[in-house]
């Protein structure tokens, strides 16, 4: 009898795990078994009325690196090529991010010459912070906060203003709290092995191999920053669905795991709700302290690690406007915690993908709320409704952007615990999950955004890296 993976979360970790699983030349048996009624996570795209896209989750992904290479030649093995929507290098959207600061717009420098200018809200041209960069001797701490890391290495204004907000835009997180190491690894290894983390980025990391296909080789040709699919990023989780029930892989829905008990033969019993399933291993693609509710006794120093990787919430709001225009024409806008508690920052999803405006056109923008004002809104226990949202989001556009009209349309979700938090000392916990992993040699592995990257581009690649280690071997076509 052949060997059954389970895999659990239908989340786009899971999904890629399945895949490459399915694609083996020998497959296992796959199941595939996901909580809720649709696959996808926290990926979900929705049509507006006029026919205008609206994400709810991630609206973009980067094509940069090796990973990025991967996820497009993802793209097209699944068919996907002709539904890219490309943010091309020479477009507004790739060129310009904003940060909001004083109650004002402020582009972020680019290029060498505007780094030699002076940028408002910093102080004195960034240049000056790359000189102090590169005399600065190597920290020796294994690992330390971005907020302290950026202060040492850049200074104070980089670390308040520029760091604080790329933690709340990436992680929607406190740089006071989270981890160099784990959040922006390749700054943390820049600096240990170059001493400076712009000698490091400068003289690169050594280059990684990188698959090739067509539209990999159009993406550097053209320098894309970012791209989306025609009808909405949820066309990447339909599409692997697709794949997977026409590979054989059986794919349950609303089915929410509620326990996993260990065999007398080494094997797991997968228990759902009114059912259970055998599996010789099962990789999982839940958020860690999920998973870390379902372990069995045996194995509660790894539930322990697992329970201490915590997440935060964001609130997104995505608003349309019939005939309004923006002060700015870029990506969109980061707000420090110092000038704003609660809005992490606007996209300008018309800027970069006008095609997704739907008929008539709107403006579309997405604000988005959290940090310490939704955490301290969550401890009062008091009721976060739709209406206090949209009325902080629509403030938020009037005040920052001028959209002070009322929206034609606005969606407003609370994402609960969507987004892991990579604190101090977090490759610990993973460091303590392996070892607890690799001692007991439990037929365990673990994939998705709580582990060692939350972009959709490291989930995919932690569900491949997943399905590798449990074939022994690369999975391929
Ligand atoms: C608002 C927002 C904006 C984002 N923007 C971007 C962006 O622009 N670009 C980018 O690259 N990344 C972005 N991200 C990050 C990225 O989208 C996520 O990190 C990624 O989608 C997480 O995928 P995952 O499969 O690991 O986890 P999830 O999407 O959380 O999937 C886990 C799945 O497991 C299921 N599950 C949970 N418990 C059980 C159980 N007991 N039994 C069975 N199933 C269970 C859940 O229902 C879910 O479907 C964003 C995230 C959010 C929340």
């Amino acid at each position: 009898m052949g060997r059954t993976v389970v895999v659990l979360g239908g989340g786009i970790s899971g999904l890629a795990a399945s895949y490459h699983l399915s694609r083996a030349p020998c497959p296992p048996k796959v199941v595939l078994v996901e909580g809720s009624e649709r696959l996808g996570g926290w990926i979900r795209s929705v049509r507006g009325p006029n026919g205008a896209i609206f994400e709810l989750g991630p609206r973009g992904i980067r094509p940069a690196g090796a990973l990025g290479a991967r996820t497009l030649l993802l793209v097209s093995e699944l068919g996907l090529d002709s539904e890219v929507l490309p943010v091309r290098g020479d477009h507004p959207a790739a060129q310009n991010r904003f940060l909001y600061v004083g109650g004002a717009l402020h582009a972020l420098p680019t290029g060498l010459r505007g780094l030699l200018r002076p940028s408002p809200p910093f102080s004195k041209p960034l240049f000056w912070a790359g000189l102090r960069e590169l005399t600065k001797p190597r920290g020796k701490e294994p690992d330390e906060t971005v907020h302290s890391f950026a202060q040492r290495r850049l200074g104070p204004e980089v670390a308040s203003l520029a760091m604080d907000s790329l933690c709340r835009g990436v992680f929607a997180g406190n740089s006071r709290e989270l981890s160099i190491r784990s959040c922006f690894p390749s700054l943390f290894q820049a600096e240990q092995t170059h001493r400076s983390v712009l000698l490091g980025l400068l003289l690169g990391a050594g280059r990684t191999p990188q698959p090739d296909s067509a539209l990999i080789r159009q993406a550097l040709a053209e320098r894309w920053s970012q791209w989306s699919l025609r009808g909405g990023l949820e066309m990447l989780p339909q599409a692997l669905e697709t794949h997977l029930t026409s590979r054989g892989v059986s794919v349950l829905r609303g089915q929410p795991v509620c326990g996993l008990s260990l065999q007398a033969e080494g094997r797991w019993k997968v228990s759902l709700r009114d059912s259970s399933l055998e599996a010789d291993h099962v990789i999982s693609a839940i958020p860690a302290s999920v998973l870390s509710e379902l372990l069995p006794a045996e194995a509660a120093p790894l539930a322990r690690a697992l329970s201490a990787i915590t997440a935060v919430s964001v609130a997104v709001v995505n608003l349309q406007y019939r005939g309004a225009h923006l002060p700015v024409q870029g990506f969109g806008h980061l707000v420090p915690s110092s000038e704003d508690p609660g809005v992490l920052g606007i996209v300008y999803d018309s800027v970069a993908f006008p095609e997704q405006d739907g008929s008539p056109p709107g403006l579309r923008v997405t604000v988005m709320l959290g940090g310490s004002w939704l955490q301290t809104l969550e401890a009062s226990g008091c009721v976060l409704s739709q209406e206090l949202f949209q009325q902080r989001a629509q403030e938020a556009a009037a005040t920052q952007l001028g959209l002070k009209e009322l929206p034609s349309h606005c969606l407003v979700h609370l994402h609960k615990n969507s987004i892991p938090q990579y604190t101090l000392g977090h490759w610990q916990k993973l460091e303590a999950a392996r070892q607890f992993l690799a001692a007991h040699r439990l037929p365990l592995t673990l994939a998705g955004a709580s582990y060692e990257g939350v972009a959709v581009n490291d989930c995919i690649e932690s569900g491949r890296q997943a399905a590798v280690s449990v074939l022994g071997t690369e999975p391929n076509g």
